[in-house]
């Protein structure tokens, strides 16, 4: 079976004490991980170290970073670099979030070398895609989302791709409360599957997990992840509050 997948993003949100109290709070939740089950949290990076104590010795359980630098090391001030994650055991790092896409001018061939850096040292790129509002009331999504993957992932082999983690976010969706319908999800994660699928062959592209992420929370998380081609949630808000975001690892399948 895929894995299936519970990320968190915090963005930039939290003081270090409210970090701690949300994952101390988090650990004494009721939520279990089958062993093909994930809980990830994508916190800012200056908290990786105190998450990662924190959360050290719990089953499939990781700390992410949300962005890293294409390059491996330089000049290039305020910026870290995946061999820097990976020094710290971080091995997962958020690519192409819709934020970074729009706020940081980030590109698709910029992402491109951004998940050649990540695969380089050995840890998984949870790249983002999704589209704007316009293109979804022009029925264009496909195409679109079609071509963020293909811009930034097609020049990577069977071996590589199988190692991406994609987050389909329709952008209209984060953090405003309007979630994608099941069947809206679905139709979008299978066509993506079904990119890959072309590319790469079917059984490939079965083995990619797609996560979900739009105003995810308790309440809907089941019903989206029930879908055949939805592994689990990339979730912002929610993901800020212990009993939800542990309701929401609970729903995986
Ligand atoms: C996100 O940050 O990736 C996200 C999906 O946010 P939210 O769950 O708040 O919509």
């Amino acid at each position: 079976m895929r894995k299936q997948i519970a990320a968190a993003n915090w963005k930039m949100n939290l003081s270090q004490s409210e970090a701690d109290t949300l994952l101390n709070e988090l650990l004494q939740t009721d939520h279990s991980l089958a062993a093909h089950q994930e809980a990830i949290f994508a916190v800012p990076a200056i908290y990786i170290h105190q998450a990662t104590s924190t959360l050290a010795g719990k089953q499939n359980v990781f700390v992410a970073a949300q962005n890293c630098h294409q390059k491996s090391n330089g000049a290039y001030t305020g910026e870290i670099s995946a061999p820097m994650f990976a020094s710290v055991g971080v091995k997962h790092i958020v690519l192409g979030h819709s934020e970074r896409r729009e706020y940081f001018a980030e590109s698709d061939a910029l992402l491109a070398e951004k998940v050649n850096a990540v695969l380089a040292i050995d840890s998984t790129p949870i790249f983002c895609c999704g589209e704007p509002l316009e293109i979804r009331e022009a029925g264009t999504q496909n195409s679109f989302v079609e071509a963020q993957l293909k811009n930034s992932l097609f020049h990577l082999s069977a071996e590589q791709i199988i190692k991406v983690v994609i987050a389909y976010e329709p952008i209209w969706a984060i953090g405003t409360g309007k979630t994608a319908s099941s069947e809206q999800a679905q139709e979008i994660h299978a066509y993506i599957r079904s990119v890959f699928a072309t590319k790469y062959g079917q059984s490939i592209a079965d083995q990619i997990s797609i996560l979900y992420g739009g105003s995810v929370k308790a309440a809907n998380a089941k019903e989206l992840f029930s879908q055949p081609d939805v592994d689990g949630g990339l979730v912002g808000g929610a993901s800020l509050i212990a009993s939800e975001f542990a309701a929401i690892i609970n729903a995986l399948k």
